[in-house]
C-alpha cells in the first residue's frame, strides 16, 4: 500500500477549514509522519492511522506549523506503549528545539525514539523499501526536504518460470544469482522477468526556489510541495522563503512529476480553486489541491519502455 494521508493543509495559523500542516505516507512497511503541526494527534484519529502504525517521523524545520504537534505525538507513542522503535529525523541545527518539544511536559516515557538528525545536504538513510534522502532548502531557518526513492528492480513472470519448469527454491537462486543452469542450458533472469521501475515520493516545504527543490522533485511519482502563496504575492513569497502555486507547478512540470499535491496554504486565500487555476497554467499532470483528511494514492508504476 502506497498512499499519502493529509492531516492538515494550513500554513502559519490553522483556519476553520484547515488544520495546521501534517501528512502521513504509507509506503510498504514504512508509515512516515511528516511535519506534525498542532492538532496532528487528533487529526490522526479521523484517518484510522494509529500511533502504533508509525515507523518514522520526519520534520523539515522548526517553525511551529511543522512541529508543534510533536509533543502530543511523542507522548502518545508512550501512552499507547508502541512496541517498536520510531525513528525521528530533523535538521541537526534544531536539536535544542527537538529536545524541548520531546520533553515539553511531564509524561511516563516508554516508547523508544531513534533520534537521527540530518547533518548534511544529501544525507541518505537506507530503508528496506528504498532510500530516504534529505536535501537542504532555502528558508529563513535550517530546512531539509525529503524524498523516498525505490531502486529499479524486476518482476518475475510465473508463466515464463513455468515454461522452464522452474519453481521452489530455484526461483530464489535465479533472482539472487541472475542465472540458473538447467540440463546444460543457462536460463537468465532477463528471460523470465520484466523490468520494474522504482517509485519516488518527494516532500518539499518550506522553501524558496533552489537546487534542493529540483533535486527532490526529479521524476517523482508523487510530489507534495508547499504553495503558500499565489503569483500576486510572488515578491513576498521570495522575501520570506516560500513558493507560489505557479512556481510549484513549474517545478513539477520541469521535473517530470506525475501527481502533484499542493498544500500549506496561507490563510489569506479563501478559495482553493485559485491555486488550481494558477497551477494548471503550468502543469498538465494529475493535480491535487490538498484538503484536510483526504487520501492521495501514489500513482501506479510507470511501465518501463521496451528494450
Ligand atoms: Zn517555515
Amino acid at each position: 500500500m502506497r498512499e499519502l494521508i493529509v492531516l492538515g493543509t494550513a500554513s502559519q495559523a490553522p483556519t476553520r477549514a484547515r488544520n495546521h500542516n501534517g501528512y502521513v505516507l504509507r509506503w510498504d512497511d514504512e508509515v512516515i509522519l511528516f511535519d506534525p503541526g498542532e492538532g496532528s494527534q487528533r487529526q490522526l484519529l479521523h484517518t484510522g492511522v494509529t500511533a502504533t502504525d508509525l515507523s518514522r517521523i520526519c520534520v523539515t524545520h522548526f517553525h511551529g506549523d511543522h512541529c508543534l504537534g510533536l509533543p502530543g505525538i511523542i507522548q502518545r507513542l508512550s501512552l499507547d506503549r508502541v512496541p517498536h522503535p520510531v525513528a525521528v529525523h530533523f535538521p541537526a541545527e534544531g536539536v535544542e528545539y527537538f529536545a524541548r518539544l520531546r520533553h515539553a511536559s511531564s509524561f511516563h516515557e516508554t516508547a523508544e525514539l531513534l533520534v537521527a538528525p540530518i547533518e548534511a545536504d544529501g544525507q541518505r538513510i537506507e530503508l528496506r523499501c528504498g532510500t530516504l534522502e534529505a536535501r537542504r532548502l532555502r528558508h529563513p531557518i535550517d530546512t531539509y526536504g525529503y524524498r523516498l526513492v525505490e531502486p529499479d528492480g524486476y518482476r518475475m513472470l510465473p508463466e515464463r518460470l513455468a515454461a522452464y519448469d522452474i519453481g521452489g527454491p530455484a526461483v530464489g537462486e535465479l533472482q539472487r544469482v541472475g542465472h540458473l543452469d538447467l540440463d546444460g542450458r543457462r536460463v537468465t533472469r532477463a528471460e523470465v522477468s520484466v523490468p520494474r521501475a522504482g517509485q519516488r515520493f518527494a516532500f518539499v516545504m518550506d522553501t524558496g526556489l533552489c537546487d534542493g527543490v529540483y533535486a527532490l522533485a526529479e521524476q517523482a511519482d508523487l510530489l507534495v510541495i508547499e504553495a503558500t502563496f499565489l503569483e500576486s504575492e510572488a515578491a513576498l513569497a521570495a522575501e520570506v522563503g516560500h513558493l507560489t502555486a505557479g512556481q510549484a507547478a513549474r517545478v513539477a512540470a520541469e521535473s517530470g512529476v506525475r501527481r502533484l499535491v499542493l498544500t500549506h496554504f496561507s490563510q489569506r486565500y479563501a478559495d482553493p480553486a485559485r491555486f488550481a487555476d494558477e497551477a494548471r497554467a503550468h502543469f498538465d499532470g494529475d493535480l491535487v489541491i490538498a484538503e484536510d483528511l483526504t487520501t492521495v494514492q501514489v500513482p501506479p508504476r510507470r511501465v518501463p519502455s521496451a528494450g
